[in-house]
């Protein structure tokens, strides 16, 4: 049972029109499963989004309702753009922003990866 129907979907948010290429964006990676992209708001001297290419808001609506192999190639990119950003040594954070609790301003799912300076405390208190 999809926890959220694909028609909740908004097929016109910025990230949908990144992947149409209607808005550019500065790639750094991409496969047939998704995109990675530098953020345009850096907040770390390595700021990169990487976006599955189906129509998925949330982590939620994502692992309930990609197939596996959505799944995978996704999880697979995010690695592999953490590699090629050369982040591997110097170590990295992943961030996904999900719902009004986290400010999630983009609808469709999105995984950051910040590198490039010492990341401090986990979360602001
Ligand atoms: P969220 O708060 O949804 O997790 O993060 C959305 C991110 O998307 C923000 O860090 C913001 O700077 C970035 N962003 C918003 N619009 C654009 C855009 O048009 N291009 C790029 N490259 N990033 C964007």
């Amino acid at each position: 049972m999809p926890v959220e129907a694909l028609g909740d979907y908004d097929p016109n948010n910025i990230f949908a029109r990144i992947l149409r290429g209607e808005i550019p964006s500065k790639r750094v990676y991409e496969d047939d499963w998704a995109i990675a992209f530098h953020d345009i708001n850096p907040q770390a001297p390595v700021h990169v989004l990487v976006i599955p290419r189906g129509p998925y808001r949330s982590w939620a609506d994502f692992s309930a309702n990609a197939s596996e192999a959505e799944i995978a190639g996704f999880v697979r990119a995010v690695g592999a753009t953490a590699r090629l950003l050369g982040l591997e040594e110097p170590g990295y954070r992943l961030l996904a922003n999900a719902g009004v609790h986290a400010h999630q301003e983009v609808p469709h799912l999105h995984v950051h990866i910040f590198g490039g300076r010492q990341m401090g405390a986990m979360l602001p208190r």
